[in-house]
């Protein structure tokens, strides 16, 4: 292949507003780094844009995750029924907090299938972890209805899927929501995590756990833990929570670009989204089937050389790493359609900052890759 004349197109880019300067200075300049008024205020901006009355900040979506499991009391056999098709923080979490993780089937459009879901229901389940994929809410008028019958607890790994909507409700309000602020994710402050409930206990046990488990000082009511996020790093997110509708706008308006320019390929399948559901488009992920010129693999490598940046999320599903084969609390749930997932995803550009030129060429190499 000739060398790539144009510059290489990333598959992420940081893109912080001109304000969020400013912040960090001003709290550089206050000597007072650690959690504190900037984190109160970027819980307070998070609360406005998601409509969710408490938001817990943290030092990780990791965290966020295991401190909404934490909050629930689970006890050692207690069950948490998740995807396999997911970052390793999803199962790892659930370890951390001592519970069992059982995996259920995703549908075509990668999140989990609540009706998959509620078949591993067992007398231990006590909450159920879907996760909004590449920032498409999984089917949470299914899981508010599982989680009824069955008395469980949804806990939202949205560590992708800031802002994102199902129905007329985002994300997050529909159980315990976690999100992650990883230098990766559509807000990011380097690393941190965000935790909203719309439920007063779970809020105060959350703050809790937080901060070593203490009400005021040195009373403790609770064995916690060090999640704390800092101050420095809320003012790194707190001006991209402002402009979260505009970050979110422009992701969407490239994943538009990039399904009208992909149409009509031999089996590529491109992202489509549910009706009633809003992504946020953290990927742009299509599918390479079997009906396909090329295998997966090759497509993604030819990608890379024409300089167009891709990932795999995820090549091998949680429970099929070996570091879990034989874990006592890790399923062993057979996902056929997660598995099949896992061979065909590839993940293009679809950040805030490609220019209009770089859609163009993303969709040309696209095209070439596979003819
Ligand atoms: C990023 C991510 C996490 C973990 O967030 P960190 O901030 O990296 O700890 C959890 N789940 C999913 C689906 C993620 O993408």
């Amino acid at each position: 292949m000739s060398v790539p004349t144009t510059r290489s197109i990333p598959l992420s880019a940081v893109v912080l507003p001109p304000e969020a300067e400013a912040l960090v200075l001003e709290v550089l300049r206050s000597g007072m780094l650690a959690q504190g008024s900037k984190v109160a205020a970027l819980e307070a901006a998070f609360a406005a844009v998601t409509g969710v009355p408490h938001v817990v900040a943290v030092s990780s979506g990791t965290t966020a995750l295991v401190a909404a499991l934490q909050a629930l009391g689970l006890q050692p056999g207690d069950e948490v029924i998740t995807t396999p098709f997911s970052f390793v923080a999803t199962l790892n979490a659930i370890l951390e907090a001592g519970a069992t993780a059982r995996f259920a089937d995703v549908r075509e459009d990668f999140t989990l299938d609540p009706e998959a879901a509620e078949a591993l229901v067992t007398e231990r389940t006590r909450a159920v972890m879907p996760v909004h994929l590449y920032g498409l809410p999984a089917d949470l008028g299914g899981f508010t209805a599982m989680a009824e019958r069955h008395s469980l607890t949804v806990v939202e790994d949205a560590a992708q899927a800031h802002g994102a909507r199902f129905g007329d409700r985002a994300v997050g309000s529909f159980g315990i929501g976690c999100f992650s602020l990883y230098g990766t994710k559509n807000i990011t402050s380097g690393e941190g995590g965000l935790v909203t409930t719309s439920d007063d206990a779970v809020a105060d046990r959350l703050r809790l756990l937080r901060n070593q488990g203490m009400r005021e000082r040195y009373r403790y009511e609770i064995p916690g833990h060090n999640y704390r996020l800092s101050d420095l790093q809320a003012a790194v997110a707190l001006p991209q929570v402002a402009r979260l509708a505009e970050i979110t706008a422009r992701r969407a308006a490239n994943a538009h670009r990039l399904t009208a320019g992909l149409a009509g390929l031999p089996g590529l399948v491109v992202p489509t989204v549910p009706p009633g559901r809003t992504h946020v488009w953290h990927q742009y992920t299509v599918r390479v089937t079997g009906a396909a010129p090329v295998g997966r693999d090759t497509f993604a490598q030819r990608l890379t050389e024409a300089g167009v940046g891709n990932g795999i999320y995820y090549p091998k599903l949680l429970h099929h790493h070996p570091c879990y084969a034989g874990h006592p609390r890790v399923g062993t749930d057979s996902t056929p359609v997660a598995a099949r997932m896992a061979t065909e995803v590839v993940s293009l550009p679809v950040h805030p900052a490609l220019a209009g030129d770089d859609l163009d060429r993303v969709v040309e190499v696209v095209r070439a890759a596979l003819t």
